[in-house]
């Protein structure tokens, strides 16, 4: 592939957040390039509970009939189940209007697809190729080393970069490093995910075990199988020797409903493993030029469902920004407006979710916390769904909708 001389943008990870950048720029007639490290398709470790909202966003992307078609799993509800077996349910058509579902579908499938439409509009998608470093020019982001295999890494400029590498941060780290920053290192819980067979979650449901220091989540995904995806602490981790199987029936199965769902599952994929080294709002724009999308911008967490919607969503966003700054970025006018418009759009849509996912996280790893919430949730429905819609944004428009170009 001979690649442009410059680009409108160039986008670093091609889970959600970059495809759904990526895509929405090319729409809007932006240059583009994507550079993944892997080779789709690819497992990931997720609970692949893909919420309600995103099915809008896959229809705006152009994927919706694609992702319907893949055989994943309609899921109508979600049930939280405390240690001793107590439950509250969240239906899916609480999070969108016009009742539609949550769908269980693998990464693999969903990125893939993502990845497929990105190349089909024409951004020009590179796999296996990795940044290795930022192009800084008088103190602003211009571009990127790209590295394909052991092939030597080459240079592409850009008027954007954007760093959509999920929770590795890798571009503003490098900012960050450069600047002397310190670098959150915490790595106090280790999450892992495996495809079970037999195990007898509910058809259409997806089931959240509570316990202590942790949780975990099971719904149905494509051809039959369960995803099974769970957090715990290092502590606990290390106690089990590091065994994903020791973890899942020592710790997850601590919860009565995990013990008898999980009794005769096994594992039909190997297990992945992560450590996580913190939730909340990262930097939104490191440097002049870069720009941080989906996890690489927040982390929210996960029981909400909603890391893949923020991850769509913050790419549309930064698309909705840079296309509107685009004529006056081709002419090498400054960067600041493109990063306040962000910043604005990017506040507006998260930062009243965030803080009342945090205050969730702090109640549901303290199990008699968690218990008492059950208890108060199950006897109000009102309460419940409204505590729902406050984990998610409840404005159905597009940011793109109402982009004009500056
Ligand atoms: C335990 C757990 C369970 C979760 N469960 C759910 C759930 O059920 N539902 C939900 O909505 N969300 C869930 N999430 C959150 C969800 O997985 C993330 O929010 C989402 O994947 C973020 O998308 P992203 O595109 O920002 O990053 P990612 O999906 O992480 O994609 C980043 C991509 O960048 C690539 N990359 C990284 N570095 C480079 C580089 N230097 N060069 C090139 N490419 C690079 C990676 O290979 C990767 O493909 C969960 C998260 C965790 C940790």
């Amino acid at each position: 592939m001979t690649l442009l001389s410059e680009y409108d943008a160039l986008v670093v990870g091609g889970g959600p957040a970059g495809a759904s950048a990526a895509i929405h720029l090319a729409l809007k007639g932006a240059r583009v390039l994507l550079a993944e490290q892997k080779k789709f398709p690819r497992a990931k470790l997720c609970g692949e509970f893909i919420s309600p909202e995103c099915l809008e966003h896959f229809a705006r992307l152009g994927v919706g009939e694609s992702m319907q078609a893949a055989g994943g799993a309609s899921l109508s509800e979600t049930v939280f189940y405390a240690r001793g077996g107590s439950h509250v349910n969240v239906p899916s058509e609480w999070f969108v209007s016009g009742g539609m579902q949550a769908l269980g579908l693998s990464r693999a499938e969903m990125d893939a697809r993502l990845l497929a439409r990105a190349r089909g509009v024409g951004v020009e998608v590179l796999e296996e190729t990795q940044a290795t470093n930022l192009l800084i020019e008088d103190g602003r982001v211009c571009g990127a080393q790209l590295k394909h295999g052991s092939e030597t890494a080459r240079t592409v400029r850009a008027r954007v970069t954007l760093d959509a590498t999920g929770r590795a941060r890798t571009l503003a780290r490098r900012v960050e490093k450069s600047a002397g920053e310190k670098i959150r290192k915490q790595a106090r819980l280790v999450a892992f995910k495996a495809h079970l067979t037999g195990a007898r979650g509910a058809a259409g449901h997806c089931e959240i075990y509570l316990y202590r220091g942790g949780y975990g989540g099971l719904n149905f995904v494509e051809n039959g199988l369960s995803n099974l995806c769970f957090i715990a602490s290092a502590r606990d981790v290390k106690a089990c020797g590091g065994e994903a199987e020791r973890v899942m029936r020592e710790v997850v199965c601590r919860n009565q409903r995990a013990a008898s769902t999980l009794s005769h599952a096994r594992t039909a994929t190997p297990w992945l493993a992560v450590s996580l080294e913190g939730f909340g709002r990262r930097r939104l724009v490191p440097a002049d030029g870069l720009l941080t999308i989906g996890d690489a911008a927040s982390f929210i967490d996960p029981f909400t469902g909603s890391g893949m919607l923020m991850a769509l969503e913050s790419g549309e966003l930064a698309a909705a920004a840079i296309v509107r700054n685009l004529p006056s970025l081709r002419t090498g006018a400054a960067f600041q407006t493109l990063a306040g418009d962000y910043r604005t759009l990017y506040g507006e849509r998260f930062d009243a979710r965030l803080r009342v996912c945090t205050a969730l996280r702090r109640a549901a790893f303290v199990p008699r916390l968690a218990e008492a919430l059950i208890y108060l949730l199950g006897a109000s429905d009102w309460a419940r769904r409204r505590l729902a819609r406050a984990t998610r944004n409840q404005t159905k428009q597009s940011p793109l909708t109402e982009t004009q170009t500056r």
